[in-house]
């Protein structure tokens, strides 16, 4: 098989949690411009709707069905829907997340706790466990999961989610482990600062935004788009002998 063989997708099909926008939109277009046919996700159908409809303009095959990460029959029905248009399932990527709060660690209120637990963690989770049994069936298939690098150093004010993004990054190994023999291989991607809704409370604070700046070796803070590339390279057969690993997208900035 070329190189070029090898990045292809043709034929795949690919779920895309938090696709809406930002990273998972850049990854879902990736994946989709490779070959895949892919499900856009997130809450908005109507948002979700709109990315898909983008990605068909450009002939590119996707369909859109809204999912709640934290709503367990919601999760249930994205993965329903994908078999029932496509028939299988080769690719997740577990991009949506929260962070719905900033300050010291243990200021937290147990809700906030339980509802990042419950989006960046246990959602997670329960897909990969519905999506195995086609993964399985079809020989193969991959799972990334969009950590951070929050996941490797905490960041400053956002403890619980930085502690949901370790454990996300530990799932991804515990998995790599346990799937490896029915070749599936599970990947963790950790973006530093991306420029997205996410994160505008960072990269719209002058002083922060010129930190992170000039201490990262590339000097610029991350896109979307440079996140797409990476998806599909993980994705595909380009990546077959990697798995359980933690691919950190960040300019640089963090040494793991
Ligand atoms: P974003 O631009 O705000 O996009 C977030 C996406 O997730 C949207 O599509 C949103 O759409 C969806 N979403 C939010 N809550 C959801 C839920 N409960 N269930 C399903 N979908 C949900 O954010 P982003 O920066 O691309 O972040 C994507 C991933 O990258 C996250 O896992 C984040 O932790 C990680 N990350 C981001 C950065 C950064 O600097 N941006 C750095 C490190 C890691 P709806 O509103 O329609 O649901």
């Amino acid at each position: 098989m070329s190189i070029r063989d090898k990045f292809n997708l043709d034929g795949k099909v690919a779920i895309v949690t938090g696709a809406s926008k930002g990273i998972g939109e850049a990854m879902a277009r990736g994946l989709a411009e490779a070959g895949a046919s892919v499900v856009v996700s997130s809450r908005k159908q109507e948002a979700v709707a709109e990315v898909m409809q983008s990605f068909r303009d450009a002939g590119l095959e996707a369909i859109a069905v809204a999912c709640h990460m934290g709503h367990v029959e919601e999760i249930e029905n994205l993965v329903e829907k994908t078999l029932e248009t496509y028939g299988g399932i080769d690719i997740i990527v577990n991009n949506a997340a929260t962070s719905p709060v900033y300050g010291p660690t243990l200021n937290t209120e147990l809700r906030a706790f339980d509802k990042i637990i419950e989006i960046n963690l246990r959602g997670p989770f329960f897909l990969c466990k519905l999506v195995y049994p086609s993964m399985k069936e079809r020989g193969g298939g991959t799972i990334i999961n969009v950590s951070s690098t929050a996941g490797i150093e905490p960041d400053d004010g956002l403890g619980i989610y930085s502690m949901s993004k370790a454990a996300l990054i530990n799932l991804t190994k515990s998995l790599a482990r346990d799937l490896g023999k029915d070749g599936i291989r599970v990947h963790a991607v950790c973006p530093g600062l991306i420029k997205t809704r996410f994160s505008e409370a960072l990269w719209q604070n002058e002083a922060i935004l010129s930190r992170v700046t000039e201490a990262t070796p590339l000097r610029r803070i991350g896109m979307p788009e440079d996140l797409a590339a990476i998806a599909v390279f993980l994705a595909s057969e380009a990546s077959a002998y990697i798995t359980g690993n933690v691919h950190i997208v960040d300019g640089g900035l963090v040494n793991y």
